[in-house]
């Protein structure tokens, strides 16, 4: 049994506070969903906790059952057990996703002879052909196939907690299905603790929560069961709609119009395709 903690964190990037103060505590097998409107710093608090460079962290501590994570380099926290899904997985060309998984079983000790069984099994398990696995990692990949394959990486690599951003972002319905199943198993099945970065529900009805959060300007202003991200749902994030995102708009305060949900979208399209 292992505890994320995040006390009190807080960053900044290019000189602008994105974090402003996140508490958030995260046990093995428990699953946490982070929602909020564009802007409101999912991916920044995604990127801070796995030490993505650029970010200044101005404030508070991350500790993995007591270890400040902050205080180690990138490759040290995945060592320590943090996997981060990113929300664009990243082309990393020249490299598979096998040579990726081989070196990491070997940087922390384990026996990469297990690296091919388990990438074939788990890419079956979350529809991922696999003749897109001795591809360069990401490369002409689509969206849909991005996350299916960090859904692999996780599954092989069995950290001890998960940040997955936007996991379902470019998904389709099956896809979707498969990922956020593969998820859920993984809670049970080597006791996974997830933060659940998402905008919409749709994740959430095959990957239960336990925790639903509400991030807005750097600050989580709710938080609840799951019955939250159902009202979240209903009535959008109008509570919050002061935000200001990108574009320099007000953040929405119409309901989460899913684009994945429903009739009126082609569930097969890949928006990041
Ligand atoms: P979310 O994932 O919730 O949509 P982000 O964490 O991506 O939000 O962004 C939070 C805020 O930080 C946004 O206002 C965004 O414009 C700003 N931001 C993110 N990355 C950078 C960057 N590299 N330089 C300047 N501002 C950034
Ligand atoms: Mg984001």
């Amino acid at each position: 049994m292992s505890t994320l903690v995040i006390e009190g964190l807080q960053a900044r990037i290019a000189g602008r506070d994105i974090l402003r103060g996140i508490d958030l505590t995260i046990a093995s097998g428990e699953v946490h969903a982070v929602m909020g409107p564009n802007g409101s710093g999912k991916s920044t608090l995604s990127h801070v906790l796995l030490g993505r460079p650029g970010y200044e962290v101005t404030g508070g501590r991350v500790t993995l059952d007591g270890e400040d994570m902050l205080a180690l380099p990138t490759w040290r926290r995945a060592q320590a057990g943090l996997f981060l899904g990113m929300q664009y997985p990243i082309e990393v060309s020249g490299v598979s996703l096998g040579d990726t998984l081989t070196e990491s079983f070997r940087a922390g000790g384990r026996d990469p002879a297990a690296v091919g069984a388990a990438v074939a099994g788990e890419a079956a398990r979350v529809g991922l052909d696999s003749r897109l696995l001795d591809r360069a990692l990401n490369v002409d990949l689509s969206g849909g196939e991005r996350k299916r394959n960090e859904t692999v990486q996780l599954a092989v690599l069995r950290p001890r907690f998960a940040v997955l951003d936007e996991i379902d972002s470019g998904l389709d319905v099956d896809a979707l299905r498969a990922v956020s199943r593969r998820v859920e198993a993984a809670t049970t099945e080597f006791d996974l603790g997830v933060l659940a970065i998402t905008h919409y529900t749709r994740l959430l009805r095959e990957l239960r929560p336990d925790h639903v959060h509400v991030l807005s300007k750097g600050r989580i202003v709710r938080s609840g069961g799951p019955e939250l991200a159902e009202e979240l749902e209903r009535t959008g994030y109008a509570e919050w709609a002061d935000v200001v995102d990108e574009g320099g708009r007000a953040g929405s305060a119409q309901p989460v119009v899913d684009p994945f949900a429903g009739h009126l979208a082609d569930p097969f399209a890949d928006p990041l395709a």
